[in-house]
């Protein structure tokens, strides 16, 4: 049918992402040593816009996550909701950052590929058996399921589904929650989109849900709060020294290019806070 073949141009999206990252970080804009498990190669060369618009992004995202996870000494869940092939997961273990739990939800397809991955390469599940304390680990083919990690397979747009996979992961609504989207909200139509961030509001009382894509496009159905920065702003907050750093890798002849590129993006995050975290000024 046609929602098939949609529905596999997206999927394919995370190859995208995970391509462009690698490659970025093979030139040093970042550091992620797990992203070539996930990526077969480098792949061919991308513009130095491009790079430093993903060194934003990434940077961008990071910085909340992080603001949330330190917020609340690590009591807390993320929930990264299309996370792709991301390896987020494997740089909070290793710096230290691991939240209770952090679960991802993506298509039982995509899901299914990176558990093989996972399965297969030992630096990848190493830090989830390490991090593991009984023997129940729950490894099959379309989900996975430890102490801190848990991968959902499921579709964003079927709420009561997502509901109930994420519960019978012991997803707790009690808990400080960080729901991220990085580029995923903007293949589904807007009831779509809106259903899904109106859930999170109505199933937890304090969260952030932080959400990277194309400007326009933010909802704050049900949110106390919310915020948004375009990339070009965000570039400009990021830590001038690492900036400058990146800003040496590679020539970039027309900076009014990745001005343009940066402006048609946004990082928005809306905040509920029952438990009164403050986490509405996270980015300040
Ligand atoms: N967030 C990751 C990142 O930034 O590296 C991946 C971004 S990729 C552009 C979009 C992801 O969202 C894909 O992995 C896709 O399968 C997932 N996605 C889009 N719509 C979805 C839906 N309805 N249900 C589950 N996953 C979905």
């Amino acid at each position: 049918t046609d929602t098939d073949t949609s529905d596999e141009a997206v999927r394919a999206t995370c190859d995208d992402a995970t391509t462009c990252k690698r490659f970025a970080t093979s030139k040093g804009y970042w550091k992620d040593p797990y992203i070539q498990h996930f990526a077969r190669s480098v792949g061919e060369r991308k513009a130095p816009e491009i790079n430093r618009g993903y060194y934003a992004r990434v940077q961008g995202v990071n910085h909340l996550l992080d603001a949330f996870i330190r917020k609340t000494e690590r009591d807390c869940q993320v929930i990264n909701l299309g996370a792709g092939l991301d390896t987020t997961f494997w740089r909070l273990k290793d710096e230290n950052l691991l939240p209770r739990k952090f679960f991802e939800v993506d298509f039982p397809t995509v899901v299914a590929r990176k558990i093989h991955n996972i399965k297969t390469k030992p630096p990848l599940s190493k830090p989830i058996i390490e991090t593991h304390s009984t023997d129940s680990l729950l490894l099959d083919a379309h989900s996975l399921d430890s102490d801190h990690y848990c991968i959902i397979g499921a579709d964003l747009r079927d709420i009561s589904n997502l509901d109930e996979k994420l519960k019978k992961f012991q997803l707790n609504p009690e808990l400080p929650t960080l729901l991220l989207s990085e580029c995923v909200l903007v293949y589904m139509t807007p009831s779509q989109s809106s259903n899904l961030v109106h859930w999170a509001a109505d199933t937890f009382h304090t969260a952030m849900f932080v959400n990277y894509e194309q400007k326009e496009r933010f909802l704050k159905t049900g949110w106390a709060h919310a915020d948004a920065l375009d990339m070009m702003t965000i570039y400009s907050v990021l830590p001038q020294d690492d900036v400058a750093r990146i800003e040496r890798l590679e020539f970039l002849d027309e900076k009014e290019l990745l001005q343009q590129l940066l402006q048609h993006y946004s990082i928005c995050w809306a905040t509920k806070d029952k438990l009164n975290l403050g986490n509405a000024q996270i980015y300040s």
